[in-house]
Formats: C-alpha cells, sequence, structure tokens
C-alpha cells in the first residue's frame, strides 16, 4: 500500500489534501459538494463518474449531515463500489490464468501506452506463480517491437514466438504461437499486437483476423482481452479506449505510468465510462512494478 501511495503520489497529493481541506470545514454542504465536483475533474475522474460521485452525495446529504470523517469514508465507499462494478458483472475479482489450460491474453494499446513492458511484467508475473509462459510477439508493424519484446523474453526466461522480417501476418505469428504453446502445454500465452490507432478499420480487421484463427485453433482457450492504458493521458484515453473497445473485445484495462501521473482519477472514468474493470496497474518502468488491481487498495493509496 505503501508503494502504491507513493506511486498515486500526484494524484493523492491534488486530490485528498484538497478534498481534506473541503470536507474538512463541517457537515458537507452544497458549496462543498461543488469543490468537490472541481476537484474529482481535475483528477481526471470524468463526467460521467463526477456526475455519479455527487450525486450520491447529495442523495445521502438529504438523508442525514455528513460530518467531515465520515463523509471521506462515504466517498471512498461510492468510489469503491465505481470501481468494483464492472468486476461484480464478470464474477472474478482478481485475473489468474487457470491453471492446467491454455490461456490467451491479448495485449491492445497505442504504441508508448506500456504494453511492451507490461508484457514483460505479466511474463514475470506469471512465472512467478508457476505458469509456464509463452510470449507471441504479433506486433509486426514496428520493426523495433519484435526485438523489445525479445529483450522482455531474455530478461525473463520465456520463450517468444516470432516470424523474422518485417510485415509478416500478425495472424500467422499467432497461428504459430498456438501451435507452440499446445506442444508445450503453455498455461499462459501473452500475445503482443500493433498498436496503430489511426486507422481503425485496419485494426479492427487485423484484431479480428487474430480472433479468427484463435477461435478456429484454440478453441477451449480462456480468452482475455486487455487494453494498455497510459494513465497519464486522462480523459484522452479514454477516447482512445473507446475505439479499442469497439475494436478488441476488451475484458478488462491495465492502467500503466501511474507513477508520476496526476492523472489517477482516471480508473474511474474507465470503469465507470466503459464499464470496464482494471486488472493490472502499472507503476514504474522495473520488472516488479505491475500489480493486480484491488479497489480497497486503490482507493486507499488515493483518499487514505
Ligand atoms: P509500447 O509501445 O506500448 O509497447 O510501450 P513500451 O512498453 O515500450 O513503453 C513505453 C515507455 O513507457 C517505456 O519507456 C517504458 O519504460 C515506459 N513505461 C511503461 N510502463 C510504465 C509505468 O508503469 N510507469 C512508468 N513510469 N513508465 C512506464
Amino acid at each position: 500500500l505503501k508503494q502504491l501511495r507513493q506511486g498515486l503520489g500526484k494524484t493523492r497529493q491534488n486530490l485528498l489534501n484538497q478534498l481534506k481541506s473541503v470536507v474538512g470545514q463541517g457537515p458537507l454542504g452544497a458549496d462543498a459538494l461543488m469543490d468537490i465536483e472541481a476537484l474529482l475533474l481535475q483528477a481526471d475522474v470524468g463526467v460521467e463518474a463526477t456526475d455519479f460521485i455527487v450525486e450520491a452525495l447529495q442523495a445521502k446529504l438529504r438523508q442525514e449531515a455528513l460530518p467531515p470523517d465520515q463523509a471521506i469514508i462515504y466517498l471512498k465507499g461510492i468510489l469503491r463500489d465505481i470501481l468494483d462494478r464492472p468486476l461484480k458483472a464478470q464474477n472474478n475479482p482478481v485475473l489468474a490464468p487457470h491453471h492446467g489450460q491454455l490461456n490467451i491474453w491479448l495485449l491492445t494499446g497505442v504504441n508508448g501506452a506500456g504494453k511492451t513492458t507490461t508484457i514483460g511484467k505479466l511474463a514475470h508475473l506469471g512465472k512467478k506463480s508457476e505458469y509456464s509462459c509463452l510470449i507471441a510477439a504479433a506486433d509486426t508493424f514496428r520493426a523495433a517491437a519484435v526485438q523489445q519484446v525479445q529483450t522482455w523474453g531474455d530478461r525473463t526466461g520465456i520463450e517468444v514466438i516470432a516470424n523474422p522480417g518485417q510485415n509478416t501476418d500478425p495472424a500467422a505469428v499467432v497461428f504459430d504461437a498456438i501451435a507452440a504453446a499446445k506442444a508445450r502445454g503453455t498455461e499462459l500465452l501473452l500475445v503482443d499486437t500493433a498498436g496503430r490507432l489511426q486507422n481503425k478499420k485496419n485494426l479492427m480487421a487485423e484484431l479480428s483476423k487474430i480472433r479468427r484463427i484463435i477461435d478456429k485453433n484454440a478453441p477451449d482457450a480462456v480468452i482475455e482481452s486487455l487494453l494498455v492504458l497510459d494513465s497519464s493521458l486522462g480523459q484522452n484515453g479514454i477516447r482512445q479506449a473507446e475505439v479499442f473497445a469497439e475494436a478488441a473485445n476488451l475484458t478488462g484495462v491495465v492502467l500503466t505510468k501511474l507513477d508520476g501521473s496526476a492523472k489517477g482519477g482516471v480508473a474511474l472514468a474507465v470503469t465507470q465510462k466503459l464499464g470496464l474493470p482494471i486488472r493490472f496497474i502499472g507503476a514504474g518502468e522495473g520488472i516488479e512494478d505491475l500489480r493486480p488491481f484491488a479497489s480497497y487498495e486503490f482507493v486507499e493509496a488515493l483518499l487514505g
């Protein structure tokens, strides 16, 4: 928790300290609600989630006065509700690969979001938890991408399936990777994909071709489609996410670069607006700097 608090330092500083001074002035009133609204928007919580939070506070205030301490506690509860809602729909609070089965996790996201780094970190996490892992370097569009993934493969000691040569078909790489995964009894296959947002049609076509290959060749696999989202982009990231949500059948989000970002509130916009659970959070460039998302921990790091 301490580490996450540090990671969320900037968001925490802005949001918590000011919230405390707003709320700390006595029972919550209409003026304070407006200040809270402004603070939430500043922290990139987004309009929808902010409205929801302010309305929930208002409704509570109609029933009873909220002294400062209770106001913060009540607020934390609302934030946790927002963050947990998509998880309740999916009924699996912590995302983990199923042992003894092939799990295919597709990672999508624009270049620079931290996709490759996240694959490295997930591979490390998977290996530590004694899953047999494999990485497919299916971002064949960028010449450097395959090399970058390979570097993480070397670092984690996990095999990378790649196709040499540029502009190979990403679906062909996935095909090879599935064959390799079956031959080796792999439990977790991590697939790096190209992050070209400029052309939504291409992106959709590429991702749906990959999905067809998976459905055909690994029909029993447990599939996760995770969007890697740079939290420092704030609301712009949400717009990107909407495009990927349309193209990639997303099942969850990995929120990266929470360290140093003052926009940690974007986590709430992701769950409220996109209805997607946050599955992991990245708060650093190191191999250990990825953790499963837990709403309690996140809210405490933000406001505790
Ligand atoms: P990709 O283009 O999406 O594959 O992005 P990369 O994985 O290459 O990451 C882009 C840059 O962001 C690299 O310099 C990473 O070290 C950095 N990065 C990735 N995740 C994090 C994170 O959680 N925190 C910080 N501070 N940097 C990160």
